[in-house]
């Protein structure tokens, strides 16, 4: 069984500090301009997931039915998690990813 809480609220981003907005269509699950995520949810939008850390994107597929498929690994507990990137994503950050070229900004690791 799938269980998908629908939890579509703005938030500011804990890694670049810029405020998102709501997506409106779907629920927003990423920072629409550095692409991250924090790893909260154990099912979608659940936001039972204890672990907190970041959701780095390392790598990015385009999928024929989907659009492009944003690959996470969590900086904290190095889990992979999947997200669909979202209309408003920067895609200048999405070809970051893809190109392997993206880094983090202003985020510290926490020990
Ligand atoms: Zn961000
Ligand atoms: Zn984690």
């Amino acid at each position: 069984m799938k269980s998908f809480v629908k939890n579509d609220s703005g938030f500011v981003c804990a890694v670049c500090g810029k405020s998102v907005e709501p997506l409106k269509y779907s629920s927003r699950d990423h920072c629409p301009f550095c692409l991250c995520s924090l790893h909260v949810d154990i099912m979608p939008g659940d936001r039972q997931n204890e672990c907190g850390g970041v959701l780095a994107p390392i790598d990015v597929e385009q999928n024929a039915k989907k659009g492009y498929i944003i690959k996470y690994r969590c900086i904290k507990c190095g889990q992979e998690h999947n997200n669909k990137a979202a209309q408003d994503d920067s895609f200048q950050t999405v070809l970051k990813v893809m190109n392997k070229t993206y880094q983090i900004q202003n985020y510290k690791m926490k020990k």
